[in-house]
């Protein structure tokens, strides 16, 4: 399984950061960081994860879609 962030699109709302702490992190140039995530040749952030745990929710929280999970 692999969540991919589009961090471009991110509007830096915090609702993924206040959903799953674990995961997401809101930073100083006001969009999220996916936390352990590496930029894959696509420029997004992308990581492998074996249980899938908050990021459903965060994901679906997402006001503008740019969280994707790859099951
Ligand atoms: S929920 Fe979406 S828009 Fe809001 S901070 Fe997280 S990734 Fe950005």
């Amino acid at each position: 399984m692999k969540i991919i962030l589009e961090r471009e699109k991110c509007i830096g709302c915090g609702a993924c950061a206040a959903i799953c702490s674990k995961h997401w992190e809101l930073k100083d140039d006001g969009k999220t960081d996916l936390i352990g995530s590496n930029l894959n040749s696509e420029g997004n952030y992308e990581k492998e994860i074996t249980d899938i745990e908050c990021n459903q929710e965060a994901s679906e929280g997402c006001p503008v879609n740019c969280i994707k999970i790859i099951k």
